[in-house]
C-alpha cells in the first residue's frame, strides 16, 4: 500500500545547459505523480571524470541536466507503510544513510543478460537525465534525488565519510566489476594504467584481493604519489610521446585500463605475461583504434576484456569493499577541495585546472 506524499520545502537543483555556460541554480519542488518513490535527501556528490568531460564538451549530455552520480544521501522518504529492504535484504527506515546504484532498469523492461542489467534499453541514469520542472531531482547536485522503481540501494553506516560513501557507485563499484572480470586475482601480477580514482580504487582491491605484485602506471607524476599510501609496489612514469620501448615495468598476468588512451591499451597488451587479460574500462570516448597484433593475442594466449559500468553484484561487493576498507586506506584524502552547492561553477572550474583525484560537493 502506498502513502500520500506529504508537500516537502522547494529544493535547489544546479541545472547545467551547455558547455561554457554558467550553471543556474532552480528551485522547484518534487513533483509528487513520479509514482512510489523513495526520496532522498543528498548530503554529498562528488565529480566524476564523466562530469568534467561534460563540462568540457567532450560527452552529450541533455540540453539541460542536473549532473553528478557519485551520491550519499540520507532516507527523506519511504513510498509505503510495509517494511523496505535494501539490496542486502537490510531494512530500511527514514534517516538512514544510503547510497544507490547509477542506473534503473524501466519496469516492463527486461535485462539483455541477467549479469548485465546495465546494458538493458531505456535505461535511466542518476546525472544524465533531462531536468524539467516535473522530473528535476534525478541528479547529485540538488536537494533531493528522486530514487525510479528498481534503483539498487544499500544503507551505510554514517561513519563512513560522505566523501568516500558518494565515491562507491560509480568509480568503486566499475572497478569492483573489473576485478570480476579480470578472475582470480590471487598470487598474480597486476599492472594498473591510470592513477584516477578507478585506477588507485583498483590498486588497492587488488592488493587486498591477494595480488603478488602490483604496479600502477600514469603519465601524470604527481598522481602517481597516491600509489604508495593505496598499496602499489611500484609506480611508472608512462611517456606520452609513444616512446615506450623497452617498457620500465615487468610483464604482468592482469593489465587494467583505466585511462582509455590507445597508447596505454597498446603498451598493456605489449606488457601481458603468457596467458594475461587484459581488462579495459577507460575507453568510454571515442578515441583512435588500438592496434592490435593478433599473432601476439594468439601465441601468447592473451584475453582482452571490457566492462561498462556495474552490475548489482559489483555495487554490493564495493560497498562491502568500502566497509571494511574505508580506515585502511586514505581515500578520503582523495576529494582534494570541497565547494558547496551554491559554488558549482568554481568547483567544476577547479577540477578542470587542477585535475585533482576528485573534487566534492557538500549539500546541507
Ligand atoms: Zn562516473
Amino acid at each position: 500500500m502506498y502513502k500520500e506524499m506529504p508537500n516537502f520545502p522547494p529544493g535547489k537543483a544546479i541545472v547545467f545547459e551547455g558547455t561554457g555556460k554558467p550553471f543556474r541554480m532552480v528551485e522547484g519542488n518534487i513533483y509528487p505523480d513520479q509514482g512510489p518513490s523513495i526520496i532522498v535527501r543528498n548530503r554529498y556528490t562528488t565529480l566524476c571524470g564523466s562530469d568534467i568531460h561534460t563540462f568540457c564538451g567532450h560527452r552529450k549530455e541533455p540540453d539541460e541536466v542536473v549532473l553528478g552520480h557519485e551520491i550519499a544521501g540520507d532516507i527523506l522518504w519511504l513510498p509505503q507503510e510495509e517494511v523496505v529492504t535494501d539490496l542486502r535484504g537490510e531494512p530500511v527506515a527514514v534517516g538512514d544513510r544510503i547510497t544507490w546504484s547509477i542506473f534503473a532498469v524501466p519496469p516492463g523492461i527486461e535485462a539483455p543478460r541477467e549479469d548485465m542489467p546495465q546494458k538493458s534499453g531505456q535505461l535511466f541514469k542518476y546525472g544524465h537525465a533531462l531536468a524539467t520542472s516535473n522530473d528535476l531531482f534525478n541528479g547529485g547536485l540538488a536537494d533531493y534525488c528522486v530514487l525510479r522503481p528498481n534503483t539498487a540501494f544499500l544503507k551505510i553506516s554514517p561513519e563512513i565519510p560522505l566523501k568516500v560513501a558518494a565515491t562507491i557507485s560509480c568509480a568503486h563499484a566499475t572497478v569492483t566489476g573489473a576485478l570480476r572480470i579480470a578472475g582470480d586475482i590471487t598470487s598474480k601480477n597486476v599492472l594498473v594504467f591510470g592513477a584516477g580514482l578507478l585506477g588507485i580504487s583498483c590498486v588497492a582491491m587488488c592488493r587486498e584481493a591477494g595480488a603478488k605484485w602490483v604496479g600502477l602506471i600514469d603519465s601524470d607524476e604527481s598522481r602517481l604519489g597516491w600509489g604508495a599510501k593505496f598499496g602499489a609496489d611500484e609506480i611508472y612514469a608512462f611517456a606520452q610521446n609513444g616512446n615506450n620501448d623497452g617498457f620500465p615495468w615487468p610483464d604482468a598476468d592482469i593489465v587494467f585500463d583505466m585511462t582509455g588512451h590507445p597508447e596505454a591499451m597498446k603498451a598493456g597488451i605489449e606488457s601481458l605475461a603468457l596467458g594475461g587479460s587484459a581488462i579495459w574500462i577507460g575507453a568510454v570516448f571515442p578515441a583512435a583504434a588500438v592496434p592490435v597484433d593478433a599473432q601476439r593475442i594468439v601465441r601468447r594466449v592473451l584475453g582482452i576484456k571490457g566492462l561498462h559500468n556495474y552490475n548489482y553484484d559489483d555495487f554490493l561487493n564495493a560497498t562491502i569493499f568500502i566497509e571494511n576498507n574505508y580506515r585502511k586506506y586514505p581515500f578520503e584524502e582523495l576529494v582534494e577541495k570541497e565547494f558547496t552547492l551554491d559554488e558549482v561553477d568554481n568547483a567544476f572550474r577547479y577540477a578542470t585546472e587542477s585535475k585533482p583525484v576528485r573534487v566534492g560537493v557538500t549539500i546541507s
